[in-house]
Order: structure tokens, then sequence, then C-alpha cells
């Protein structure tokens, strides 16, 4: 039987090839993004009063009203407006479900959607699924955003802008200048904007998140994902959550409603008792920037030089002076014969640069386990 796949370039994405290479070689994982320490017992006893309560059955399409309430007044406290529980905030299967669904709902075949390179690797196959067109441009200098080259890639077709921050995997964030860039660029435009903020907890050095809700010009037009794996370290829960003015949001709920219909309801009772507590989200950023530090410190005496990271829980590394592979095999390399597994950058580009060597290692470890990959990373 001919099947004419709707894919026929994808493969399988480069976080499950590395984690598969990892545990068969029984490498240090620093490659997948996710946490390899305990959960808040706190929150674990909550799923557990859930289920034992019986909340065991659908929960309502858009998100039990509880968390959503709980959702709009997090939104509110961090960012000062307040999104309407009703209409305007979906739980989801995970970030990546909510940015599939959002993508789903609003592009049309042969709409352009700006997607700026390294991006997070569902971005473009998802827009092409729909019957979009990415168009591709690039961070800059220092995976800095080039507000130049996004503004100069719009044209009458542009139906989306996806921006991410922080940033997966390049570590940066935007910041209130870039914010402004995109705005002014947007102005007058019916350019919908999708903001990737599943990092919102893992900005550093001080630094305020730059979130899309912070300007109105901005949150008129968007959908802002955002994540609970990343912020409470259960990324294998898969829940996140989007918000986005009503008529935005109705259409996300078009497609959320066929698509995953409801999210498992015992975490949500628990998330929407966990998250009112405020002290649940704000250890994170110095929780993940010692880590950062950790790593960064000790990778001084390796041959790795580290690009830097104001965000996420990744940390860039150029390789250069160790090896001119290419970084799918000097990735490969390191994790069958070092021992430690890591993300190549290519499969964050349509084409990636050819004189690039970039790893990207995540650092949401405990303190071991980055002490033995460090160990095993200077050896090289
Ligand atoms: N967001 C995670 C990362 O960047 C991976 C999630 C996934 O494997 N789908 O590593």
């Amino acid at each position: 039987m001919a099947i004419i796949s709707k894919l026929a370039h994808v493969g399988t994405t480069i976080f499950t090839v590395m984690s598969k290479l990892a545990a068969e070689c029984g490498a240090i994982n620093l490659s997948q993004g996710f946490p390899d320490f305990p959960i808040d017992g706190r929150l674990s006893a909550l799923v557990d009063a859930a289920m034992k309560a019986g909340h065991n059955q659908y929960a309502p399409m858009p998100g039990l009203p509880s968390l959503r309430e709980a959702i709009s007044d997090k939104i509110q406290r961090l960012y000062g407006f307040r999104y309407d529980p009703d209409t305007e905030v979906t739980v989801a299967s995970g970030g990546t479900q909510a940015i599939f669904t959002a993508i789903g709902a609003v592009v049309h075949p042969g709409d352009e959607v700006i997607i700026v390179d390294p991006a997070y690797d569902c971005y473009s196959p998802t827009v092409e699924l729909f019957g979009g067109k990415p168009v591709h441009v690039r961070l800059g200098i220092d995976m800095k955003f080039d507000a130049d080259a996004v503004k100069a890639a719009i044209t009458p077709k542009t139906r989306m802008l996806m921006i991410n921050t922080p940033h997966n995997p390049a570590g940066t964030i935007l910041r209130d200048a870039d914010m402004k860039r995109i705005a002014g660029m947007l102005r007058g435009t019916d350019i919908i904007l999708l903001s990737d903020e599943v990092y919102e907890h893992l900005v550093f050095d001080g630094e305020p998140h730059a979130s899309a809700i912070n300007y109105p010009e901005l949150r008129d037009r968007a959908f802002v994902i955002f994540s609970f794996g990343k912020v409470f370290h259960t990324t294998g829960w898969k829940m996140g959550y989007a918000v986005a003015p009503k008529t935005l949001m109705s259409e996300f709920r078009k497609v959320h409603q066929f698509n995953v219909f409801s999210v498992n309801t015992p975490m949500q009772h628990a998330l929407a008792t966990y998250m009112n507590e405020p002290l649940s989200y704000e250890a994170v950023p110095s929780f993940y920037q010692a880590k950062r530090d950790r790593f960064s410190t000790g990778m001084v005496k390796s041959r790795f030089k580290l690009l830097p990271c104001e965000g996420s829980y990744f940390q860039t590394a150029d390789y250069s002076e160790i090896s001119l592979e290419d970084d799918m095999t000097f990735a490969q390399r390191v994790t069958r014969e070092f021992g430690v597994a890591t993300i190549p950058l290519s499969p964050f580009y349509k084409e990636p640069p050819s004189e690039q060597r970039l790893l990207r290692f995540c650092f949401a470890k405990q303190d071991a386990t980055l002490d033995a990959a460090i160990e095993k990373l200077c050896r090289i």
C-alpha cells in the first residue's frame, strides 16, 4: 500500500534518539530536558488525596475551574494582567500539545509562519502538517534575537510569529527592548503571536521574565504557552496551559476538544491547590541558577567553550577546539566513548550553519549527576 507521507523529511525527534542512546550506552543523560530528582512530596500527596477523594473521571474540557482560576491568579500576581479563567485559559497535555493546537486552530493552508532558528523541533513540522509555510530566520550573534531579520521576513501572507523566551536550545532570553521591537513590527497587522514561555521561571541573574503578557499590544494578539513540567519538575505528567484573548481561545478550544478533550483530573486537582502556594515556584530561579553555576564552573577545566546561559535549563557549548566532526557524529561519539549524552544543535535548524559546532547540555540534574558528567567531559 502506498502511503504519501505528510512529513517525508521528518525522522524521530532528537530527544528520543539521544535518550535511547544514553540508555543503551549506560551514559549520563544530559540530553533530553528533564530533572533526575524527585518532585515535592506535598505535590504527590495532593495527587494521592485527589485520587482517593474520587476525582478520577473526565475533567471539564478546558480544564478544572479551580485550576484555571489558580492560573489566572498566578498570572495576575506575576504579570499584572488577569485572563478570564472561563474563556481565556485552557489546560493542555503539555506545552508541545498546546503549541500544536494553537497552530492548528489558526494557521490556514498557504499561511506563512515565521520561526526563529534554532527553534524547538516541533514548531516547523506542526506548521507544515496544517498546510502552513514555515519561514525560517535565525537568531543573531551570541544567539540573541535579531529583530531586523524577523521584520524583513514579514509579508502580507504572514499569519503567525513564533517566539520563545527563555530560549530552548540557546539558553538566551528576550528583553524589554526586544519585546518592544516585536510590538512595533506587528502593529497594524493581523499577525498572531505564539509566545512559548514554558521556561518562564528559569531566568537568571536577577533579570525579569519579559512575558508577552506584560505588553498589551502583544497579549491582545497572542497565545502564550506555559508548562507545569518545567516549574514543578513533572515533565512526565505532560501538563501545561495556554492563555489567549477570548476570540483566539475559542478557536483553540474548537481544536482542543477533538484532539485532547480534557487533561487528567487528579493532577489538575493537585496543581490547583499547589499553585496557590506561591513558594511552590518562587525558589525555582535560584535553584536552577545554582545548577547552571555548578555546571559552568566545573566545565572551565574542559576544552568546551560555554555560551552565555541567561535562562532555561540548557547550557550550550562550542566544541570546535576538540573536534571538527559534525554535531550529530560528535554527540553520538561522546555518548558512546565518554559516557555523557547531549543534544546536537543542528536538528533545531532548517539549514544548520555548516561552521557551527555546538552541543546542548541539560543541567536539571542532581549535583552528583552534574559532577560525574563534568568529570567525564573534562577528559575529552
Ligand atoms: N523539552 C525537552 C527538551 O528540550 C524535550 C521534550 C520532548 O522530548 N518532547 O529537551
